[in-house]
């Protein structure tokens, strides 16, 4: 009885969307595509930016570019656009990711349904109508049964509260709201803060320009070199003919790339043998070093030690004053335990005469941005232009920016205000019909993002074509069961601290290796995570799901069967 009235109750509510996405970079414009165009459902996008490509629309900084191979930074899910679409390097600049992004949204015609300019600041469910309502800063109220929070967890910028920062009488610039005109560095005093993967990728090129440059490092990093250039025509052409293959490849990997640990342990090595392979992977460049590596880095901390030791010395005869050098050499977290930021030139631009670092634990840290400069250690450094390259509030922030209200008026800033919970980052007790794209617990930042982003869209998709098929929208209970929540977060909290037994990895409470924010991610590849999620529905309705004629749509009462 009470499931009937539930029902007739949800039929007479009017909804203005099926489905509102947050969010148009790689996951919001491919979810749009498969909901409207798959499922043929009624769907808006609200974008805060003026424009498609979420990090390719907001980081300008100089240097931008990805550090995943371009062939495989990309969508896979249509065979066409693979063949027709050609990158001009291996890690292509973020302009050029920017226009296949905007490619892609005039291919699949995207762009009618996405409102720009409009940022979300409330997501609340009704308990009575099992609807959603969001409200923009902009003024537009609408609501939906589904909602795809699509908002990215390298999105929320990360400016730590330094004092005095309004009082700066120069300019400041955080990375990822980099003026769309670019800035000019020429004869200018510049004082970069981070030396993360932007920071990596800003300070060479900022070197370049400007007249002098301060580096602010609160932790050094362990770099390994990009070697990026124009990828030889030849094998562009073998990989177009082989996507199938790589498209396969990639999602069964634990990263999302073609890549794979050797299996022998570093410590059964002879110091020649390892070394000629050490520098084999160094000359090859990119990913190769941290993720085709002697997997028991992760798990022993004497094997760490051993590749650790070779990027030591990589720095030692790379940055020519030994104090410098000794400076750049990270002491404190093991190798490979934070995303391995790949280099052009960076360890190189601290051999430069108008190149000054200050490191916080030798020099001392920042106290303050005063009128004219930085304050650090008790020495003012005088400049024109402050770099913030902090980098983000990673995973949560941007989802906790949303104003999240779930069943009860449950916040879901404050709920996850110890750490997140949710189920394999796609889905959270408590919130139904709700959906993150690499959210919190999933592979996300860890991976070759895309093939993740596919992942769960995909995913996603079938989900909502199931709930559509059998249950006329209505939220699945099972998804998940606050029971089966827990026990997954047990799952991952264990998988990590097997994992990364002895390593000691320690807490870092900002920037893209935000612990705490991760929620503990588990290493594993996205198909292999979700293969535990094939225990809900998704798998068995696939083929039927997805054949579904169009006359099931919310409104036919139990129409799916
Ligand atoms: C400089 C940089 C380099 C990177 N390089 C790589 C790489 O080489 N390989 C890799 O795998 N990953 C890389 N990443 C990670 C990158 O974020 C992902 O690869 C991918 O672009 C994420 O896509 P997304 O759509 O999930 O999120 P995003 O691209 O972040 O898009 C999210 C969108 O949501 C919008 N949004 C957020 N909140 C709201 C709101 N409240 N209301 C409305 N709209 C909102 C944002 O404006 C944004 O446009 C990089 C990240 C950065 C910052």
């Amino acid at each position: 009885m009470t499931n009937v009235q539930g029902e007739s109750r949800r039929a007479s509510v009017k909804t203005d969307f099926d489905a509102v996405i947050i969010g148009a970079g790689f996951s919001g414009m491919y979810m749009l595509h498969s909901l409207r165009d798959k499922l043929d459902l009624n769907v808006t996008v609200f974008e805060a930016g003026d424009g498609v490509g979420g990090t390719w629309y907001w980081n300008r900084y100089p240097g931008a570019r990805c550090d995943s191979d371009s062939y495989i930074y990309c969508y896979t899910f249509d065979k066409n656009l693979l063949q027709e679409w050609n990158w001009s390097e291996r890690y292509p600049e973020q302009d050029e990711i920017l226009r296949y992004l905007e490619h892609c949204a005039e291919r699949f015609d995207l762009k009618p349904d996405i409102q720009f300019g409009k940022r979300v600041v409330e997501v609340v469910f009704d308990d009575n109508t099992e609807l959603w309502t969001l409200r923009t800063e902009q003024g537009d109220v609408v609501r939906a049964r589904f909602v795809i929070a699509a908002v990215g967890a390298l999105s929320a910028a990360n400016i730590p509260p330094f004092k005095g920062l309004e009082s700066f009488k120069g300019k400041c610039y955080h990375t990822s709201q980099w003026p769309h005109d670019g800035v000019d560095f020429t004869a200018k005093r510049v004082g970069v803060i981070g030396t993360g993967a932007t920071g990596v990728q800003a300070i060479p090129e900022i070197a370049q320009q400007a007249k002098h440059l301060t580096v602010f490092q609160r932790t050094p990093t362990f770099c390994v070199p990009a070697r990026n250039g124009r990828v030889d025509p030849e094998v562009t052409t073998a990989r177009k003919a082989d996507y199938d293959g790589i498209r396969q490849r990639i999602k069964n990997s634990f990263f999302g790339f073609e890549l794979n640990f050797i299996l022998k342990s570093v410590l059964d090595t002879t110091p020649e043998e390892r070394e000629q392979e050490f520098d084999r992977m160094w000359d090859v460049g990119g990913f190769p070093f941290w993720l085709a590596n002697y997997q028991d880095m992760f798990f022993s901390k004497e094997a760490n030690d051993v590749i650790a030791d070779y990027l030591k010395r990589k720095i030692r005869a790379t940055v020519n004053d030994p104090v410098v050098a000794e400076k750049l050499t990270p002491k404190t977290y093991p190798y490979g335990t934070k995303r391995q930021p790949l280099d052009t030139n960076y360890l190189e631009t601290f051999n430069k005469k108008n190149v000054v670092l200050v490191d916080a634990s030798t020099d001392g840290p920042i106290e303050e941005i005063t009128p004219n400069g930085i304050r650090a250690g008790g020495k003012e450094y005088p400049l024109d232009i402050i770099v913030v390259a902090t980098g983000f509030d990673a995973l949560t922030g941007s989802l906790k920016q949303l104003g999240i209200k779930g069943r009860g008026g449950r916040a879901l800033a404050q709920e996850w205000e110890e750490g997140p919970q949710t189920y394999l980052g796609l889905a959270i007790a408590g919130y139904p019909n709700l959906f993150t794209i690499t959210g919190p617990q999933s592979p996300s930042v860890l991976s070759n993002v895309p093939v993740s982003i596919e992942q769960h869209v995909e995913w996603i998709t079938e989900c909502i074509a199931h709930m559509r098929c059998r249950r006329q929208g209505a939220p699945l209970p099972a998804l998940p069961r606050p029971g089966r929540r827990r026990r997954v977060s047990q799952e991952v909290r264990r998988g990590r601290r097997e994992g990364l037994r002895g390593l000691r990895v320690r807490e870092r409470r900002s920037g893209r290796n935000r612990a705490h924010n991760c929620g503990r991610m588990n290493l594993t590849s996205p198909d292999r995570e979700l293969r535990s999620f094939s225990r809900l529905p998704a798998r068995r309705f696939r083929r039927k799901s997805m054949t579904l004629p169009k006359s099931h749509g919310f409104a036919h009462p139990r129409g799916g069967k």
